[in-house]
């Protein structure tokens, strides 16, 4: 299933994207189709349905069902791309945890040994923008360099998973795109001014679940800056895979509900790059992750 949160009307709003790209309002198609119970139809947010699990998740495959049998929900419930403002998937997370030297080609890149632990840090949610928004360059940064990153998505709230239940306690997949400004991120000697400027976590388009993915860990993913190709990887060169990211973290954080871990990112970064690449303003960045989708923002 593809999950994705927009606005409509200046309306937030959130739903599946059908197989012919158009979008169904879940709270709406759930009150047509299915009856179910009020906590359904009465999430305001894609972060509030996924909180209630397993019927959550059912009830969203029944939906698909339903209408890929040929069921129909009202018009109204029924949005083409071109008419909405596509948000990030979960536009209101608790917290955004982000994992530094995960991928074996970007230590190579830097000469560093590869890390014994997860190396994590945090990004505000604050910085979360969408794929409509931009990324705002700030005044003081002369070093702003983006990084295409597989982003996790929590399903479930919980303390002490294990690799094995760490899957279970996935909701999916999206794209994100973790903007650092290299200057302030190096002379503060720690990531978190750095890594947390506002428009630095853009993230989206949507919320992939697993069993559309086949495996998370064997995905091309690329970073393009104007059309020209910077990164390109695939997610099996992830040194600590995403069930060992969440069971990790989860040791010493509890993880909850729509909680969102930037997973690393492979080499070609513009800071180590000869000559430097660096965002300007009028530049666009492409990440695209195989089976996942493709995440665009401009730079102002
Ligand atoms: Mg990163």
């Amino acid at each position: 299933m593809k999950f994705c949160s927009f606005s409509h009307r200046d309306r937030a709003r959130f739903g599946l994207v059908l197989p012919d790209d158009s979008i169904v309002d879940l709270p709406q198609a759930v009150q047509s189709l299915l009856g179910k119970p009020d906590s359904l139809v009465d999430s305001p947010d894609l972060k509030s349905w996924l909180s209630q699990g397993a019927v959550a998740m059912e009830s969203a495959q029944e939906i698909l069902r339903l209408l890929e049998g040929g069921a129909e929900v009202d018009s109204g419930a029924v949005y083409e791309k071109d008419q909405v403002r596509l948000l990030a998937p979960i536009p209101n997370p608790g917290k955004i945890i982000a994992i530094g030297l995960n991928y074996r080609d970007h230590a190579e890149e830097q000469n560093v040994p590869l890390p014994k632990s997860p190396l994590i840090f945090a990004k505000f949610p604050s910085s979360l923008i969408g794929p409509d928004d931009e990324i705002r360059l700030p005044e003081i940064s002369q070093k702003v360099d983006p990084e295409a990153e597989l982003c996790v998505v929590m399903l479930k709230n919980g303390r002490g998973f294990s690799s094995e239940s760490a899957r279970d306690a996935i909701a999916g997949y999206t794209v994100g795109n973790d903007v650092s400004a290299r200057d302030l991120q190096f002379s503060d000697r720690q990531w978190v001014r750095g890594k947390s400027c506002d428009t630095f976590a853009p993230c989206g388009p949507f919320l992939v679940t697993e069993d559309e993915l086949e495996d998370p860990h064997q995905l091309d993913i690329d970073l393009r800056l104007n059309g020209n190709l910077q990164q390109s990887s695939n997610t099996r060169n992830l040194i600590f895979d995403c069930y060992t990211l969440v069971s990790y973290i989860s040791q010493t954080i509890t993880l909850e509900t729509g909680d969102l871990i930037f997973t690393g990112t492979p080499d070609g970064v513009g800071v180590f790059r000869n000559p430097p690449v660096f965002l300007k303003s009028g530049d666009v960045v492409e990440v695209k992750i195989e089976k996942i989708g493709t995440l665009r923002n401009r730079v102002s």
